[in-house]
Parts: structure tokens; sequence; C-alpha cells
């Protein structure tokens, strides 16, 4: 019998009430995010999901940690204005109140936006260096996730940027988050990293999440490695609305097993399934739950 767990990348789509808000603004009465949280949640729960998140649902992935740093700003873009410094806690609230939500065998995920994607999703107006940007932002989210160990089963960092270009200290970057953070780590980079593979091998996570199902090339692409590290294997589609069938995500998982035998801890969708109907999230993910019942001989 395999053991593999199911889990879902940051962020989760919300069908948001436009005229409600706007009520509420008329009304001068504060209408409050914990629904989204909830809806999020009670999705991602109700389909069976192991480990869960607070869904991302208030703001951009990078906004919600610029948002609340030192130095930032938020106009069409983050832009940078003075020095990057953790300003108080960021996703501690949602992550406490979606703690609260799950069932007690359910697991919750810390996610954190890595430092050189906010880095590179930045306009930078204060730094001229990006190198010096990106290890104050990791310094800062090094705060982040000490506060999340109360929470979070395990913190995922994302940093999607590492499969556009490589710095050669993104292993440091990372390591600043991870090294003193008791809980599992995974990180989770998407798009074709099929040329970073090896850096992505050598970091000090202890999972590795990708999107295999939009890029199953990258099966043939991680024979060549010896994989030290356990992955979390992408395998619904988050940029389609097309519904994988359980048979053909159970023969998917069945060829990630074959490559990686029992690295595979966790299978997930491919990245946040933000952009997808709500309705076609919460199937793939019912149809991944099942998929993973059957792989694991249940
Ligand atoms: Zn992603």
């Amino acid at each position: 019998m395999k053991n593999l767990k199911t889990s879902v990348i940051g962020s989760y789509p919300i069908d948001i009430e436009v005229l409600n808000h706007v009520k509420g603004y008329f009304n001068q009465k504060i209408v409050t995010w914990d629904k989204y949280i909830e809806s999020a949640v009670e999705d991602m729960v109700n389909s069976g999901i192991d480990f869960v998140s607070d869904g991302q649902t208030k703001d951009p992935f990078v906004n919600i940690f610029t948002r609340k740093l030192k130095g930032c700003r938020i106009r069409d873009r983050t832009e940078i204005i003075s020095k990057v410094e953790y300003n108080g806690q960021i996703t501690i609230d949602d992550l406490k109140y979606a703690k609260n939500l799950i069932p007690k065998n359910r697991k919750l995920i810390g996610v954190i936006t890595g430092p050189f994607t906010l880095t590179n999703s930045s306009v930078d107006l204060y730094y001229n260096d990006e190198k010096d940007l990106a290890f104050d932002f990791a310094k800062a989210l090094s705060f982040e996730a000490k506060h999340m160990q109360k929470y979070a089963d395990i913190i995922s960092i994302d940093e999607p940027f590492f499969s556009m270009a490589m710095p050669d200290y993104g292993k440091e970057l990372i390591n600043i988050i991870t090294k003193n953070v008791s809980l599992p780590t995974r990180l989770h980079v998407c798009g074709d990293i099929s040329k970073v593979i090896p850096n992505l091998l050598d970091m000090s996570v202890d999972i590795l999440s990708h999107e295999f199902k939009a890029s199953p090339k990258l099966f043939d692409e991680f024979r060549k490695y010896n994989i030290t590290k356990n992955i979390c294997l992408g395998s619904v589609r988050s940029d389609k609305v097309d519904i994988e069938s359980v048979d053909e995500i159970v023969s998917h998982i069945r060829k990630g097993i074959d490559i990686f035998g029992e690295k595979i801890t966790q299978i997930a969708p491919d990245c946040g399934q933000k952009m997808l109907p709500r309705n076609v999230a919460f199937q793939k993910l019912k149809n991944l739950v099942k998929a993973g019942e059957i792989v694991n001989g249940r």
C-alpha cells in the first residue's frame, strides 16, 4: 500500500459577491474577507484534500506579501521605495483562521511567495541591485516562516521565477527562509524547469513541486539525475478547464512512480488554481483525491 498525500498549490478561486461589497461600503459595514477563506477551505476539505491552504484569496500572490512589507508600495505593480523589512505578520491571521476550519485529520500549508519572485515582480526604485533586494526579501520572509510554524504543518515556498532564471545565489535565498524552520518544506516552481533541475535538487527543502501534467517532458528530464528530494507531482492542469478523468490521473501518477518510486510523497494540481472557475477547480481536486485513493490501494 502506498501513502501518497493529496495537496494544493497556493491559490484557489472564489466567487466574489461584488454587489454585497458595494452595499457594505455604502452602509458603512465592514465586509470581512473571512467567508472567502471559508469557501476556499471548504472546497479543499470537501474534495478530500489532505494538505489544504488558506486559498490566498485576498490578493494576487505577490501583493499579499508586498502590501505588508516595509519598503514596498503597490501601484500598478509593486514598487520598492526604501529598504525592504519585515513589518509584522502577513498571512498568519488567515492561516490561523483556516486552521480552525479544518478537521483534525487534515494538514495546513503555509504558503510563501519566494524572494526571487517578489524581486522580479517588483519595480525597483531604491536598490539598483537585484541581489541586495532579493536578500532583504528573503530575510523578511524568514520571519514570516518562523511565525507560520505555530499553525502550519508544512511550508511551501513558491518561486515560479526560478524557471526563467536561476540566480547563482538561489540556494542561499531559499536557505535563509528554511534554515530556522523545523517543519517540512516544499519548493514549488512551475514553468519549464528542465535547465535548472540540478539547482533545484540542491536546494535546502524536503519536497520539490513541479507541473508534470502540463510538461510531461519533465519525466524524461528528471531521469537524468539522482533524485535526492521528495516530489510533489503536478497531476492535473491549472491552466485548462478540461477536467482530467480519474483514470487519466491514475496513469499519470503511475508513470511518475516508475521514475521517482517512493520519492513521490504528494500529488497536487500543477500550480495554483485561481484562474479556473471554482466548480472546475473543485472537480479537479475531487478526481485527484479519487485517483490518489486508487494508487494508494484503498
Ligand atoms: Zn505555480
